[in-house]
This record gives structure tokens, C-alpha cells and sequence, in this order.
């Protein structure tokens, strides 16, 4: 028997022990020691889940959306209740600091209160009398059983963008999390029962490849939603697809703030280190890439970060009052690690170097200084590449035509933001730029859960984004009925209708 707690599945409104022997290890990141280990489901145990969920649907989709959304707006009341406990959870097996754990959790729990208009916003379209005693009204239905497959960076926050839109439009979701960090997903499970949610409507599957993969190929499975990494976004859509399911998948990132020479530095400065160095930079929406107009800009820009980067407040998640803590697991420290390296190697000059970073009381934790490195160059693969870690990089252009040029032209396409004064270049920015979501003096523009999210080319691969109208969409389908009710009877008719 192992020493470490071992974590469950949530199926059928209940914990369940892993029974296919296999475990991955989870890791507390700030004291970079193993605290519990997580059931690897196999393939029978993934579609028991399956068939649990496959057998609540149908009185789950009969439910009326009424009564889903006073479930799911009770649902909204016990994550409010627990979002400390929730938070914690995330710092302690993803790292983030409380603070900003917190953030992630109220940006997840937005969505569900978004969710809860479902009454309004699930409602169809009618057309009364488009011909004698016809009427033509459509519906939207939920598809069945669909599957949730989540990244490591937002624990809280992405199940609940699937979760919320999913389960309030009247469909039951198995949800694989990463297996980095499965324990909020586990509890939020947990909570929509609580709430008054059917056991079997909201199930949770841990689990690795081998549990994606039978999700994927299982025809029970309706539709995929998916946030990770690009190569597995790209899997992920060729395979749900393929497989004649909708699907939508999010990717990567490598997003780029262009700051012109008539922005405030110092504003630019604080948006900056925000959003390139917190939650250690593990967001898709961090900000990796400054592009300045100009050296003056450049270097100016330099001299006020350099002394703020070295001087980062980074330390035990659960601490407070710090802006960064460690990242994720020690490969992905190593990976960004060598990033750094390469960057050096590439021709870059790292102007702060945090691989020498050491967190006094915290040694063996996943730590890692903030590090920023100027003249970066296009073909550089430090640049093209997501890094996914404390790092941002400068690059040096001519104009402002260039530098959009260089969101434009990077094979991802996530979010990017313009820093200026001028309203004619923002707005010819926000209009031409070829990035899914753009900020205007605003470093990191999600968009509220009443918008939706979603980047464009190598960062999204499908149809619709997550959450929001676009959500609402993603989980329904549409029916369209035309009726005809009228008192006298109806001719024989061989042709199409004619003008008359
Ligand atoms: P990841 O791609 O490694 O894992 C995501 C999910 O896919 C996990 O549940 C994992 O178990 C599963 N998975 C991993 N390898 C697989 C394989 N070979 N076959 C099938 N399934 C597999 O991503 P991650 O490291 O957990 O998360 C970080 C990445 O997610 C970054 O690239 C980040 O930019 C991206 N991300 C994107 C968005 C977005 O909305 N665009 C949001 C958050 C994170």
C-alpha cells in the first residue's frame, strides 16, 4: 500500500478508487515533494463513466431548463462558499499564488453564473403564419454525453467554462482534468451534486492518454472540448472529427504586446510584469513577447523592468502578498529552463537570468526566477515556440505596421495588445491584427464570461469558442419544426411553391 494519498474518480455522484493499478504522482510544487498520486483510469473504466453519464441523460435533458438553472444557480452559492478552499487546491498542486488562484476561481464561477440564463438563453425562434396555418419554430437540444479534457494551468476556471455552458443546456459531461492537478475538478464534481445536481450528470475520469483516447473513439461521446497544448489539440481534433463528434479545441500561445513610442512606460511597465510574470507565466493569455517601436522605447522600457524583474516577490503559493510562486512540476521547470538556454544560444541577451533563483525555506520547490531577454529575432525558435514559464522576451522594430506584422505573421494567434495613446493606430490594430482577442491598453484581454473565448490559427482548432453565446451553441443542437394547424383540409401539392 502506497504512503500517499491516493485521489478517486467522481462517477455517479460518488468518490471511486482507481482500480487499473496505475497511479501518476502529484506534486506539491512549492515544496517540490510528492503529496498524493492520482488513479490512471484504463479503457472499461472510462466507459463505465460513460454509460453512467449515457443513462442520467435522458431525464437530465428533460429536466426544464428552469429547473437546471436553479440547480446550477445553487451550484454558483456553494462555489462561492468554498472559492478559499478551491483556491487552495490550485496553489497547492499548481502554484499559483492565493491571490491569484483566487482570480482564476471567480473567473470560472463567472461562467456559471452566466450559465444560469440558460431559461433566456436556450430559447428558440419562431415564425408565425409563413403560410396558410404554418408556423416554423426552432429549437435547441442538448447533444448527450459530451467530454471535457483539461489543461494543468487553470484547474478551476476551464473545467468550469466546459462544466457550466455543458450541464446547464441539459448535457451530462465526463471530465478528464490533467493529471497534474485533478483535485479542484474532483471537488467542483463534487459541489453540483450538493447543489442538487443528478449523480451521473457531472462525472470526473482521471486519467492519462489511455482515458482521452477511448473518450475520443467512443461513439456515446457526442462532442470534445479541449484546452491544452497545440500538438494535442491538433490530435485531439483530427480524432473527435474523424470520429464524427464536434469538437473544439484550444491550443497554445505566444502572445505579443506592441507598444508604441507614444505610450506611458511606466503603465506599460506595470501591465507587463503582470501579465508576463504572474501565475509564473503558465497562462495562455500571458503576455510573452514585447514588441517596442523603437530603441528609445526599448531601452527605456528595459531600464524600469530589469530592477522590478530581479526584484519579483516569489515564494510558497499559499503565502500571501507575493506575485509569483514555483511552476507546475521540475520538467516543466527544466523545459523553460532550457528555453533560456537556447535563447542565449540563439543570440538573445538575457538581461535577467532567473534560472539562478533559489526560495529561502522553499529549496526543493519548483522555483524559478522571472528572466527578461532582449534582441529577440523572428527566425529565432525561442521565439516561435511557446515557453509557458516566467520569461518575456523583447524584440526592437521600426514601425508600427512591422510589429503588427509580427503578431500577424507568428503561426499562433491567441491574444495580443497594443499600448498607445493614439486611437487610429489601436483601433487599426484591433482591426487588422490576425489574433483572436486584443487588448487596448488592456495586457490581458479574456474576455468576460457573456463573450466567449478563443484564439485563431495554431491556438484553436474548431468552430466555436469556449463559453458565453458561443458555448450555448457548442452543446446544442438545433430542430426546427414546421407545423401546419388549420381548420379546413389540405390539397395534394407536386411541385415547390411558386410565386403566385
Ligand atoms: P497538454 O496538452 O499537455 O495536456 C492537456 C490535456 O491533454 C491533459 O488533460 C492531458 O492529460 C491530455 N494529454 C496530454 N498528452 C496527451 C496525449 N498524448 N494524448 C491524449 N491526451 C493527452 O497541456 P498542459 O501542459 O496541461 O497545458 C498547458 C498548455 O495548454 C499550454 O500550451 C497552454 O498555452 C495551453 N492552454 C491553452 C488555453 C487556450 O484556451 N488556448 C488555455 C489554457 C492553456
Amino acid at each position: 500500500m502506497s504512503q500517499f494519498t491516493q485521489l478517486s474518480h467522481y462517477v455517479n455522484g460518488e468518490r471511486i478508487a482507481g482500480t487499473s493499478g496505475r497511479f501518476g504522482d502529484i506534486y506539491n510544487p512549492s515544496k517540490g515533494a510528492k503529496a498524493s498520486e492520482v488513479p490512471l483510469a484504463s479503457k472499461s473504466e472510462v466507459e463505465a463513466a460513460i454509460a453512467i453519464a449515457q443513462d442520467a441523460f435522458p431525464a437530465w435533458a428533460a429536466t426544464s431548463v428552469l429547473a437546471r438553472s436553479r440547480i446550477m444557480t445553487k451550484f454558483v452559492h456553494l462555489l462561492y462558499e468554498h472559492q478559499h478552499e478551491l483556491a487552495t487546491l490550485v496553489c497547492n498542486e499548481h502554484g499559483k499564488v492565493i491571490e491569484d488562484a483566487m482570480g482564476s476561481v471567480l473567473r470560472g464561477i463567472e461562467v456559471a453564473e452566466f450559465a444560469c440564463g440558460a431559461p433566456h438563453q436556450q430559447k428558440g425562434e419562431f415564425s408565425d403564419g409563413v403560410a396558410r396555418g404554418i408556423d416554423i419554430y426552432s429549437m435547441r437540444k442538448p447533444l448527450g454525453v459530451v467530454a471535457g479534457i483539461t489543461p494543468f494551468n487553470f484547474p478551476a476556471m476551464i473545467p468550469l467554462w466546459m462544466a457550466g455552458m455543458a450541464l446547464v443546456t441539459g448535457n451530462t459531461v465526463v471530465m478528464k482534468p490533467s493529471e497534474k492537478d485533478p483535485s479542484c475538478p474532483l471537488r467542483l464534481a463534487e459541489l453540483f451534486v450538493e447543489a442538487g445536481g443528478p449523480p451521473g450528470v457531472f462525472n470526473v475520469i482521471n486519467g492519462d492518454k489511455e482515458a482521452v483516447d477511448t473518450l475520443l473513439n467512443d461513439e456515446r461521446i457526442k462532442a470534445v472540448s479541449f484546452v491544452g497544448s497545440t500538438p494535442i489539440a491538433q490530435y485531439v481534433y483530427a480524432t473527435a472529427t474523424a470520429n464524427g463528434k464536434r469538437c473544439q479545441a484550444m491550443g497554445g500561445a505566444k502572445n505579443h504586446m506592441l507598444i508604441l513610442p507614444d505610450a506611458d512606460l511606466e503603465d506599460v511597465a506595470n501591465a507587463l510584469m503582470g501579465a508576463a510574470y504572474g501565475s509564473a507565466g503558465e497562462r495562455c493569455m500571458a503576455i510573452s513577447v514585447g514588441v517596442c517601436v523603437g530603441d528609445e522605447v526599448a531601452d527605456k522600457l528595459i531600464d524600469i523592468l530589469k530592477p522590478r524583474v530581479e526584484a519579483l516577490r516569489i515564494g510558497n503559493s499559499t503565502d500571501t502578498g507575493l506575485e509569483m510562486g514555483p511552476l507546475v512540476t521540475k520538467e516543466h521547470r527544466e523545459k523553460v529552463m532550457g528555453y533560456i538556454q537556447m535563447a542565449a544560444d540563439e543570440g538573445s541577451k538575457l538581461v535577467v537570468d532567473g534560472r539562478g533563483f533559489v526560495c529561502e525555506g522553499h529549496e526543493d520547490g519548483f522555483f524559478l526566477g522571472g528572466s527578461l531577454i532582449d534582441q529577440v529575432k523572428p527566425d529565432m525558435t525561442s521565439y516561435q515556440e511557446e515557453i509557458f514559464g516566467p520569461v518575456l522576451q523583447i524584440m526592437r522594430v521600426g514601425s508600427f505596421e512591422e510589429g503588427m506584422a509580427l503578431a500577424t505573421d507568428h503561426p499562433y494567434g491567441n491574444g495580443t495588445s497594443i499600448f498607445t495613446k493614439n486611437g487610429a493606430a489601436a483601433r487599426t490594430f484591433a482591426d487588422r491584427v490576425e489574433v483572436g482577442m486584443v487588448g487596448i491598453n488592456v495586457p490581458i484581454p479574456v474576455p468576460l464570461a457573456f463573450h466567449s473565448f478563443g484564439g485563431w490559427k495554431a491556438s484553436a482548432f474548431g468552430d466555436h469558442n469556449q463559453y458565453g453565446m458561443e458555448g450555448l451553441r457548442f452543446y446544442t443542437k438545433v430542430k426546427t419544426v414546421t407545423a401546419r394547424w388549420q381548420d379546413s383540409g389540405v390539397d395534394a401539392e407536386f411541385s415547390m411553391p411558386v410565386l403566385k
